[in-house]
């Protein structure tokens, strides 16, 4: 293996050079504040040593990342059948907050549990009575992971997406009219809306990665979750982690990940006993990923030979 900051170092300075750079989100406005040059990488290898280059310890919105958390707590809430009764594990073509499917698709379920349709059915497997307790058990999970007890949800950006949801609001209740979705409908998306607004650092991501790289063991050896929701979770970012943009991806990169649209990604490496990467780049595509985000990974995968298909 090469020397990990030197390529990191080279990696992140070739991406800066780069010329395209996509937009940030700007349906959430509170996400349309953020600075679009923000630029960050982090990478924890086995045995927690943390590579880090640019923005890596700044604060930005965890969005769909939050996605790999809820699916994680669902399953330790309610387990695997309940859950899977409800979601399919199935890539997407189409956009992450689409709806044609729920009523195209005979069984009415999501695709898979990394597209907003399906994250809001796992949300309602959490634990939890008000939206509080829920968001609670994701940010619990996050700090048992991390180590970092400084974990919060930024109230501005849920306020923000609580008040421009209405597609997530169309999906819940959709999903409600056909029984896919059960239960305080609004507590659901109440949720939903924190988990999304959560901020990490890339640092974070990188530590969430490792430990699904661990079979769910955190720094300190305890054990989060199980090596069986371990191996689901690198399979369903691989075929579900990048939206509709998972394919091109998998041949980029080659590493389990999921984005969000607050511009970070996380991915899970194999290699040398287990890496976590998260990189943090808020412009995106026209697919919702994080423009840098993906340029670095694709460089930081073939300079490191660490592609799953290598
Ligand atoms: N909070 C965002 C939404 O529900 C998350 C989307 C994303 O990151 O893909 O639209």
């Amino acid at each position: 293996m090469k020397n990990i900051q030197n390529t990191i170092d080279k990696v992140y300075y070739e991406c800066l050079e780069l010329k395209q750079k996509g937009e940030v989100a700007s349906y959430i406005p509170e996400l349309a504040k953020v600075d679009p040059n923000l630029f960050g990488a982090a990478l924890i290898t086995s045995n927690g040593t943390i590579y880090g280059i640019g923005d890596y310890q700044k604060k930005f919105s965890m969005q769909s990342v939050s996605k790999v958390c809820i699916l994680i707590q669902a399953i330790l809430d309610s387990g695997h059948e309940k859950v899977f009764k409800k979601v399919n594990i199935e890539p997407t073509s189409s956009s992450f907050n689409s709806i044609a499917n729920l009523e195209l698709k005979e069984d009415n379920k999501p695709l898979n549990p990394f597209i907003n349709a399906g994250a809001i059915v796992c949300t309602s497997f959490i634990k939890g009575d008000t939206s509080e307790e829920k968001v609670q058990r994701i940010i619990s999970l996050i700090k048992n992971i991390t180590g970092n007890d400084d974990i919060t949800y930024d109230k501005n950006v849920y306020q923000s997406e609580a008040s421009t949801g209405s597609r997530n609001k169309s999906l819940a209740y959709y999903m409600n009219s056909t029984g896919v979705l059960e239960g305080d409908i609004e507590v659901i998306l109440d949720a939903y809306f924190k988990i999304c607004s959560i901020e990490v650092t890339c640092e974070d991501l990188a530590k969430i990665a490792l430990s699904i790289a661990h079979n769910g063991m955190n720094l300190n050896g305890f054990s989060i979750f199980s090596s069986i929701v371990a191996k689901e979770l690198r399979a369903i970012m691989c075929l579900c982690g990048m939206y509709d943009g998972s394919g091109e991806f998998a041949l980029r990169v080659g590493l389990p990940s999921k984005s969000g649209v607050g511009g970070g990604i996380m991915s899970v490496s194999l290699d040398n006993d287990g890496m976590g990467i998260g990189v943090f780049g808020p412009s995106l595509d026209s697919k919702g990923n994080s423009y840098l985000g993906i340029a670095f990974l694709e460089k930081l995968t073939t300079e490191l030979g660490i592609s799953l298909f290598e």
